[in-house]
């Protein structure tokens, strides 16, 4: 079959975050097998996922009877076994499986995960915390960081802005940034132009080097 069409995702781990990565899939309408050793948690997901299956995924028959070779994307989302992380993707990686995800609980471990032929590598925990930090130690409603120094900010809109068109206000000259979308009081979020006039109470969104959608946020 055609591997970059097919919409299906072996689940490896359905602790918290492999759960929740599962289930969301499904609600997008992808097809996902959730794979765990732990029977109780396979029976918990039995109705919500597509398939699943108790098996060990250490085991590379295993593996191979429930298909595992066939998939184009998989997602090993054990964390705290790091043995069995480290050789579940490996094994993955072995069987030519395009497409590999994988959780880390610790830089050492995502290192090891990426030496070993991971595809992605994910720290949720890591990345949650450093992200929770900017919202703590700053005035920014929520943050992400699309890459090293790059950020996009979610802030109310500074005095400074109010009132006049962002064409006009020359923000991006002078504070860095670029102002993305736009939500006024009660209304969605749209796309921001250089005629959008924010107004008192409008929640952006800023793009921007890191430093410098932080020091915009401060300006609320
Ligand atoms: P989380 O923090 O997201 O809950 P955990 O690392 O605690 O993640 O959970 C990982 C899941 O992976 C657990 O449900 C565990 O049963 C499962 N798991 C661990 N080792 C294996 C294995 N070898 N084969 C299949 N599932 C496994």
């Amino acid at each position: 079959h055609n591997k970059t069409h097919d919409k299906r995702v072996l689940v490896i781990g359905l602790g918290r975050f492999g759960s929740s990565l599962a289930l969301e899939l499904v609600t997008h309408g992808w097809e996902v097998l959730g794979m765990d050793s732990n029977p109780r948690l396979v029976q918990a997901y039995a109705d919500s996922l597509t398939h699943t299956v108790v098996a060990d995924s250490t085991d590379d028959e295993a593996l191979r009877q429930v298909g595992a070779q066939e998939f184009s994307r998989a997602v090993v989302a054990i964390g705290t076994h790091l043995e069995e992380s480290i050789l579940t993707t490996s094994l993955l990686v072995d069987m030519g499986v395009p497409n590999i995800w994988a959780k880390a609980i610790s830089r050492r471990h995502g290192r090891i995960l990426q030496q070993i032929g991971a595809h992605h590598v994910v720290l949720p925990e890591h990345d949650m915390g450093e992200r929770v930090a900017h919202l703590v130690s700053g005035r920014m409603l929520d943050y992400v960081e699309i890459e090293e120094d790059f950020a996009l900010g979610k802030t109310r809109a500074p005095r400074e802005i109010l009132g006049r068109k962002l064409g006009e206000s020359g923000i991006r000259a002078t504070h860095g940034i670029t102002v993305v979308c736009i939500k006024r009081h009660g209304e969605q979020f749209t796309y921001a132009t250089a005629e959008t006039v924010p107004q008192k109470g409008d929640i952006i969104i800023v793009a921007g080097k890191t430093d410098r959608v932080e020091r915009f946020a401060e300006l609320t």
